[in-house]
């Protein structure tokens, strides 16, 4: 029979064990904000396939338009032979990715791809090959993005040395001591030791880190790095692929940091479950490169434009940056009313609806609490809620319902969670 048991054996004889697994289930159906398994059993999504569910599984709007599409083409790849859906989604994205000037937009299908496009451009634009990236970022798994990524165990363990004229400066957070003027320092030290600005093409920086903790860049930071690279011809590239498309409480983070990049990644819930992703940025370095020197084969798939559309049109209708911004209230005061109960939750942090909590062995921001925040995910499994952590240490509990979410299930996912930290912490 098809138990998740006995899928967990098939998949662990046909699949490298490289491909991890958080949960040892196999879904079945999903709707909105819950998920079925092959043995009929129900969970309350709160991980959105790591932030891809904005608009839910199977928004029916987003389900209409593809099957829409899927009665006209569903490929013959752009840079053969164009359709509208992708010119039509650039150009709204276009008005729509902060900055006040021309834009262009690139689509591909991943998040790593729009982030080694954006270095390409980039690099083209400026004739400099260089890019600072921070700690704990995380940009993809291809080669030119694991480099960028600043968590090399498990995601480059064992694979050599990654890609040269990737510089590291630190991301600011409160809780750990590394202040605004620290970090930007930091920028200034890889100037000085590492790589003159004139060899620098890009600083690519997440405005809250996603894998790496949801911590939340300070405005001040952005404006900081905005400076120094208006000083020194250097390219802002945002990395909006786990901020972006409404999660935060704004379309983009960068909305609410004072600045714009030149350069936005985005991926993720942009096109509610179908693979889509892309670089969005001025028109003058997005035109850096010649003909034929960007997309691909699938890039910019009809379909996933189709679904994109019909995002956007979903954010309208259902007002969701506004429920974002509720559901991120609502999640907050939720988690602070556990962590007044529970000292080894150090911090409750993020934005909008892209929040979380870090956990620490007695309260100890220098003791990262790694087994218990595994076992309060376990926990909360069997109790039929599935959650995600992050953060360098994995000691960070994330949430990213999807921003559909009944607000029954919003509060039936926070008791569960409560009675986990009741049990085990
Ligand atoms: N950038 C950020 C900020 C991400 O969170 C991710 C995915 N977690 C990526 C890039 C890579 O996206 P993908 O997995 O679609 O390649």
């Amino acid at each position: 029979s098809r138990t998740n048991e006995s899928l967990m054996q098939r998949r662990i004889a046909a699949v490298p064990r490289g491909v991890g697994q958080i949960h040892p289930i196999f879904a079945e159906h999903a709707r909105n904000c819950s998920v079925v398994d092959v043995e009929g059993r129900e969970y309350i999504d709160f991980a959105g396939g790591i932030a891809v569910l904005n608009t839910g599984h199977l928004h029916p709007k987003v389900v209409e338009a593809v099957q829409r599409q899927l009665h006209k083409l569903s490929h013959t790849c752009f840079q053969v032979l164009a359709y509208e859906p992708y010119v039509e989604l650039c150009e709204k994205l276009n008005a729509r990715v902060p900055g006040d000037f021309a834009k262009k937009t690139l689509l591909v299908s991943t998040g790593s791809e729009a982030v080694e496009n954006a270095v390409k451009i980039a690099r083209a634009a400026t004739g400099r090959t260089g890019v600072i990236a921070f700690t704990s970022a995380y940009h993809g798994r291809t080669l030119m993005t694991l480099a960028l990524t600043g968590k090399k165990v498990p995601y480059a363990a064992g694979m050599g040395l990654l890609p040269g004229g990737v510089f590291r400066a630190r991301y600011p957070s409160a809780l750990h001591g590394i202040d605004v003027a620290e970090a930007l320092a930091s920028v200034e030290r890889v100037f000085k030791n590492d790589a003159e600005p004139r060899d620098i093409a890009a600083i690519l920086v997440e405005p809250v880190q996603g894998e790496g903790g949801f911590n939340v860049a300070p405005p001040e930071f952005m404006r900081g790095l905005r400076a120094i690279c208006d000083r020194h011809g250097i390219l802002l590239i945002a990395d909006e692929v786990q901020t972006g498309a409404g999660r935060t409480g704004t379309f983009f983070a960068m909305e609410q940091m004072g600045v714009a990049a030149d350069l936005t990644a985005f991926a993720k819930s942009i096109a509610g479950g179908f693979p889509l992703a892309g670089v969005c940025g001025r028109a003058e370095p997005m035109d850096a490169i010649a003909p034929g020197g960007l997309g691909g084969t699938y890039a910019g798939s009809p379909l996933a434009c189709a679904a994109a559309l019909a995002v956007l049109e979903v954010f309208e209708e259902e007002r969701l940056l506004e429920r974002a911004r509720d559901i991120g209230a609502r999640l907050s005061e939720g988690l602070r009313a556990i962590q007044g109960r529970h000292p080894s939750i150090v911090e409750v942090r993020g934005l909008g609806a892209m929040v979380a909590m870090e956990l620490c062995e007695g309260g100890d921001p220098h003791k990262p609490a790694t087994a218990l925040t595994g076992q309060l995910v376990v926990r909360a499994r069997d109790k039929g809620l599935i959650l995600l952590s992050c953060g360098a240490y994995g000691n960070v509990l994330r949430f990213l319902m999807p921003l559909t979410v009944p607000d029954e299930l919003l509060e039936r996912g926070l008791a569960i969670l409560a009675e986990c930290f009741d049990e085990l912490a």
